[in-house]
């Protein structure tokens, strides 16, 4: 497809523009919670299953990010309020 395909039938253009924009409500969703609850981290160990979880998860990206929410994992996992979006992190 050319490079000037935007708004076309099998640009992929779009679909990354509305990627993006769901990465970004994402972020800002995540923020806000992380901020309204006082901004807790968990534990080291809490930390590491998530991440381990991640690292086996078919849905991690490029090593560090989730293709679910686009959030970055090595700061999302960290965060008391986050969620995996498959319920594959323990409550
Ligand atoms: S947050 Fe959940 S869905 Fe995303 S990479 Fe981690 S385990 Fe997979």
């Amino acid at each position: 497809m050319e490079k000037n395909c935007e708004g076309l039938p099998g640009c992929k253009k779009k679909k990354d523009k509305l990627s993006l924009l769901k990465r970004a409500q994402n972020f800002i969703s995540t923020t806000t919670k992380h901020v309204a609850g006082g901004m807790k981290n968990i534990n080291d160990t809490d930390y590491m299953i998530r991440i381990r979880t991640c690292n086996t998860c078919d849905k991690l990206s490029g090593g560090n990010t989730c293709s679910m929410c686009g959030c970055y994992i090595p700061t999302k996992a960290r965060w008391e309020v986050s969620d995996c979006p498959l319920n594959k992190w323990k409550k």
